[in-house]
């Protein structure tokens, strides 16, 4: 348990256009759990603070915004904010409020905007939240984008560390946290060129495949079930970085292709409408934009 000689982190996890599925996958985790992650020490002598999670906090309203205002002015530069979740931009954030003020909606991309102002550090978490993901595809009506953009567009210059993923694996979130609090925050050359720790996103899906060697032998799976390579079943291992064969998923069990799907590029900008369709063999011309869009 926390003591006093424990130095705690406020945390601030708020939700945009989200499906909430990385809240979700995060409350999942395995190692730690997710009551290890807020009630222990995160690493010895540093503890996890969550001020404010929509879906998971017992308050509601005035008093939970309050909270929101209390600790950006009073742990300025001190508080790590999560976004889950895209940020609708379009006629002035309309499409997606929480809150009122003097009795007017509070567009999600103004408090976006305000929280980030004042952060330590922001983690863009899952890939809406990072590139804007599916509730930035075609024809994406609220102008949905990633907080990337936001922070470009409102001129805010703060670290911003994004850890996509549809969902995001818990580990790709809590190491991330972790590794914050054990050694501040990700130097660049931790980070790639779409500011995803290295750790997590350093390594194609492709090279550590475990049906890498029927690729290599020209044996191609058919239909879903077969033995064989799924690229001509429309894999995006390729072109697509994450470490999901190594660490697997729901506490080691499995992973897509594993379980005889293919992967779907979901850690990618561009995704989902750069990777469609998801069950059709990659074309060179597709090949130089996956990855680039956002
Ligand atoms: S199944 Fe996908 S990731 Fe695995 S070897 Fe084939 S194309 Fe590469
Ligand atoms: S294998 Fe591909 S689609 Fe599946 S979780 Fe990993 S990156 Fe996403």
């Amino acid at each position: 348990m926390a003591s006093s000689s424990i130095a705690e982190i406020p945390v601030i996890w708020f939700q945009a256009s989200t499906c909430t599925g990385c809240s979700v996958s995060v409350l999942n985790s395995a190692s730690p759990t997710i009551k290890n992650l807020l009630i222990d020490e995160v690493i010895p002598g540093k503890h996890i603070n969550l001020r404010y999670h929509a879906t998971v906090m017992a308050g509601q309203g005035e008093a939970v915004f309050a909270e929101l205002d209390r600790t950006s002015d009073t742990r300025k530069g001190a508080y790590l904010l999560v976004v889950e979740g895209a940020i609708p931009m379009a006629e002035n954030g309309v499409y997606g409020c929480a809150g009122e003020k003097d009795g007017q909606p509070i567009p999600l991309a103004t408090t976006a905007e305000r929280l980030s102002r004042n952060a330590m550090a922001v983690i863009a978490l899952g890939t809406c939240a990072a590139f804007g993901g599916i509730a930035a595809g075609a024809p994406n009506p609220s102008g949905c984008v990633g907080v990337d953009r936001l922070l470009h567009q409102r001129g805010i210059d703060v670290p911003l560390i994004n850890v996509p993923g549809c969902p995001p694996h818990p580990d790709w979130f809590v190491g991330t946290v972790a590794s914050i609090l054990l050694s501040g925050l990700p130097k660049s050359d931790e980070l790639d060129e779409h500011k995803r720790p290295k750790a997590y996103y350093g390594k194609l899906i492709h090279e550590n495949c475990p049906r890498r060697a029927y690729f290599e032998e020209g044996k191609f799976a058919k239909k879903f079930g077969d033995p064989g390579c799924l690229n001509e079943l429309g894999c995006k291992g390729p072109v697509t970085y994450a470490d999901c064969p190594l660490r697997l998923w729901n506490n080691g069990t499995s992973w897509c292709i594993a379980s005889g799907g293919s992967c779907i590029g979901c850690v990618e900008p561009g995704f989902p409408d750069l990777l469609a369709p998801f069950y059709q063999k990659l074309t060179d011309e597709a090949l130089p934009a996956i990855g680039k869009g956002q």
